[in-house]
């Protein structure tokens, strides 16, 4: 009855634009199972939408924050700094590609990265447009919203965005959009709409996230450097849904042999606790005037220290590797499934950056109910998944990195079960 209780409380005193998945309450959870306030398990193939890469509770960030806890749990960096901030600050310059200078700032949570990155853009530049991506992702402030490329439910009712925002299709060949047609578009839009030499940036997820798990191709990823160089555009990469060890490598943009200017990352930086970043060349970091970057929270203490234990926890289980292996196992089932379920119509994914897309059988028309009957009998069974994609018909996987080998075997029965059925 608890989580019915909890239910009727929530409807009457928050509103439904807070939409939630699930109709049951969290009372607990460990590294990638969660529990009910009725005590009912749930395998969390969600892990916080992709925060949790370490898992629920991982007993070195739990170590960390508790060491942090006994010294002081906020004092404003900005009004009195402290070491661990700038060891964090070190450290992500080190690990992020490209070996040029680098300097990081640290906000509270993806969108307030996204916001900084463009700031920071626009300073370094003196330009004012931004180019972003159809089905892109990057937050829910004002011009997170300008720059997400999807409507329902992001965008209704809540213009006008910030100007100066423009758009060019991202290429997913599986829906006939090529490498080709993107860079097209964006010839077109430098004729058409904008100057190339007052685009301040270029901002795209490497493997968009909420859009459907695509990755951008690497020829793409390479022409969108090229012409940045051509016109003296920043790249941005946002990588707060495929950093920390998601796609096999630490950063997406490993992938592509393509260095960013500037990076955002949030979610599995701090493995639960609040915390985004924007890294990015030295000098273009220190383009806006002292006062113009930070926040009260920006860079919390409890979840610096956290952050610092995510890195040495992904080194020393090596979780790169651990993604590949798990992203492997996970498409080969999905792939054996192909034959008993023929809605499937593409498996894909970068390490453990999987998505499994469901089409009408026979048909190339997306079948977002079947998507949706999935994930309600695979959470009937105990089993969180998350659904994405701009027609929200593809499951995507995020379960933590540290998962172990039983569970994962578990959730993949779990999982088959659940399609056999849909
Ligand atoms: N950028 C990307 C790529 C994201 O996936 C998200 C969150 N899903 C955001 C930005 C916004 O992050 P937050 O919800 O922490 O503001």
């Amino acid at each position: 009855m608890k989580n019915a209780d909890l239910q009727r409380r929530k409807d009457i005193a928050t509103p439904r634009g807070v939409g939630v998945m699930c109709q049951f309450y969290a009372d607990r959870a460990s590294n990638a199972e969660i529990w009910d306030v009725e005590n009912r398990r749930y395998i969390d193939f969600a892990a916080g939408i992709a925060v949790l890469n370490t898992g629920h509770r991982h007993p070195r960030l739990m170590h960390a924050i508790e060491q942090q806890l006994g010294k002081f749990t906020h004092t404003a960096y900005q009004v009195v700094p402290y070491e661990s901030y700038v060891e964090l600050a070190e450290r992500i310059n080190a690990i992020t590609p490209g070996d040029h200078a680098k300097k990081t700032a640290l906000f509270s949570t993806g969108a307030e990265a996204v916001e900084n990155a463009i700031k920071i853009a626009r300073a370094a530049t003196g330009r004012s447009a931004i180019i972003a991506f159809s089905g892109g992702f990057h937050g829910r402030t004002m011009m997170g919203m300008a720059l997400t490329g999807k409507v329902v439910p992001y965008k209704v009712g809540f213009g006008p965005f910030p100007g100066e925002v423009y758009r060019a299709p991202f290429p997913i060949p599986a829906h006939d959009v090529r490498t080709e047609d993107s860079l097209a578009a964006l010839q077109t839009l430098f004729k058409s709409d904008v100057d190339p030499k007052r685009v301040a940036a270029i901002i795209l997820e490497p493997v968009q996230g909420e859009g459907g798990f695509y990755a951008a191709p690497v020829e793409f990823m390479q022409a969108l450097r090229k012409l940045c160089d051509q016109h003296g555009i920043l790249l941005i990469a946002d990588e707060v849904q495929t950093g920390f060890a998601r796609t096999g490598k630490l950063f997406a943009m490993e992938h592509y042999d393509v260095i960013p200017d500037l990076m955002t990352m949030a979610k599995s930086l701090a493995g639960g606790m609040p915390l985004s970043a924007v890294c990015g060349r030295a000098e273009i970091m220190d383009a806006p005037a002292p006062g113009g970057l930070g926040g009260t929270y920006a860079g919390n203490p409890l979840a610096v220290a956290s952050a610092l234990a995510v890195l040495d926890v992904i080194k020393e289980e090596n979780l790169t590797a651990r993604a590949e292996q798990l992203g492997q196992q996970l498409k080969e089932k999905l792939h054996s499934l192909r034959k008993r379920v023929p809605h499937i119509a593409d498996v894909r994914g970068l390490g453990a950056m999987v998505a499994v897309e469901f089409n009408k059988p026979g048909s190339a028309e997306a079948d977002a109910d079947f998507a949706k009957k999935v994930q309600t009998r695979a959470l009937e069974r105990g089993l969180l998944l998350l659904i994405c994609g701009v027609y929200s018909n593809v499951i995507r996987f995020l379960f933590p990195l540290t998962i172990s080998d039983d569970l994962m075997d578990e959730a993949l029965t779990v999982l088959e079960a659940a399609m056999l059925e849909a």
